[in-house]
């Protein structure tokens, strides 16, 4: 998006605003598809825990997305936003069996991770189609933070647990119709991708009635200059070749499908913020802006890097700053960041704030959460409003503590 349009956005919807800029959002989506054309049934399930406002699923839908949820709010907003429950996905990670029941109820895929919750379930619902979640045990990326493939990981049945699947099977006479891996959020590597799908393929032949393969996310977009990016082009390529051959062996063409969030959303978002003040300590130039770890947590707690631009003189000379925000701890987006020379007043945008920021934000120091606007067909569009006082107190009750009550 073109800075100037940014800002005039900040001018007339207020700051701090998130935006989205829905022909990104189009682009990716696009790319994905071109990448596996060669797949004859191809599904994309949008993650929509990266931003799952109401408008953003609905232009998912638009184009012809599934949907990846993993609580059943989410379930919930997908039929809100229009989704039919077949076209949705439940890939929880820790819930209770009733919640699973709902959100099967509903009608949308169940996706099971864990070998308890599977028995229970397929010897209550053996009618109700289950998809399992294998953990491969691969390290996908070099953060163990974000890699979830990995032996001491949470998520998943582990491969070496599938004997007791096949026995669960059996016993409750349920159906496997899909298998899936989500290695984690950074794949950095496409030949580490391709090695984890082999352990899928290998899984997935031990079922005999599957009608998909999930191969998860975990995409890697750029957030600064000269990043890793995952080819999509490239692993489009050599994973279609070696699907084929696995749907060859398997004896029936199934779907293959995909989970992405990040690599949909990240890019199309800006956060637009105020430079509040500029204060010169001995060591550092601070910019203290009109926002921090409520609105944007992503850099305090996985340290992920934000490039930051002054939007309002984006051709002034550059100087170092760190950039923190209003809230009473400390809140660093970034240190020693080159910028263009920033006065008090000036719009600062943070790119890639897309994925993981505003569904992360809260009210932490009783600060209302941003507005929210997507710009499609050249227009702005408010899809949240920024948050009043009202709403900040409206589930609270304040206790009458005057009224002397006679207590006996
Ligand atoms: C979060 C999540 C995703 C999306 O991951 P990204 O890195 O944002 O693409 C996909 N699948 C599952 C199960 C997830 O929990």
């Amino acid at each position: 998006m073109k800075e100037s349009t940014l800002l005039s956005i900040a001018k007339q919807e207020g700051h701090p605003v998130y935006v989205y800029d829905a022909n990104k959002i189009e682009q990716q989506f696009t790319r994905l598809q071109n990448a596996f054309k060669g797949v004859e049934k191809l599904r994309i399930n949008y993650a929509c825990k990266a931003l799952s406002n109401l408008s953003i699923l609905g232009l998912m839908k638009k184009m012809g997305s599934g949907l990846d949820t993993v609580s059943i709010q989410e379930v919930q907003m997908g039929i809100k936003a229009g989704f039919k429950p077949k076209d949705i996905i439940f890939t929880p990670n820790g819930v209770s069996l009733e919640e699973i029941e709902k959100a099967a109820k509903i009608g949308v895929q169940i996706n099971i991770d864990n070998l308890s919750i599977l028995e229970q379930f397929g010897t209550k619902h053996p009618n109700i189609p289950v998809c399992i979640r294998i953990n491969p045990h691969v390290m996908a990326g070099g953060n163990s933070n974000i890699s979830v493939g990995h032996i001491d990981s949470k998520f998943g049945i582990s491969i070496h647990q599938i004997p007791h699947v096949l026995r669960i099977v059996e016993n409750t006479k349920m159906h496997i119709n899909g298998v899936h891996m989500h290695t984690g959020s950074d794949i950095l590597d496409i030949e580490v991708f391709l090695y984890a799908s082999e352990i899928l393929f290998d899984t997935a032949l031990q079922f005999k009635n599957l009608e998909f393969l999930d191969f998860g996310s975990g995409f890697k977009v750029p957030y600064r200059e000269g990043d890793i990016e995952t080819n999509i082009e490239e692993l489009g390529e050599k994973l279609t070749e070696r699907f084929h051959r696995f749907c060859e062996t398997y004896g029936s063409t199934l779907e293959l499908a995909f989970e992405p969030g990040k690599f949909l959303v990240s890019q199309a978002g800006y956060f637009l913020v105020q430079v509040n003040a500029v204060k010169q300590t001995t060591s550092t130039v601070f910019a203290q802006v009109d926002s921090g770890f409520n609105h944007l947590i992503r850099p305090m707690l996985y340290g992920s890097h934000h490039e930051i631009k002054n939007i309002s003189k984006p051709n002034g000379k550059e100087r170092f700053y760190t950039v923190v925000g209003y809230i009473c701890e400390t809140d660093t987006f970034g240190s020693n960041r080159k910028i263009a020379e920033i006065s008090e007043g000036d719009i600062l945008a943070f790119q890639n704030a897309g994925a993981y920021c505003f569904t992360m934000a809260s009210n932490y120091n009783s600060r209302f959460r941003p507005a929210e606007i997507l710009w499609y067909n050249n227009q702005a569009h408010v899809i949240r409003k920024r948050e009043t006082f009202e709403d900040l107190v409206y589930n609270q009750v304040l206790l009458d503590f005057k009224e002397k009550k006679v207590v006996g």
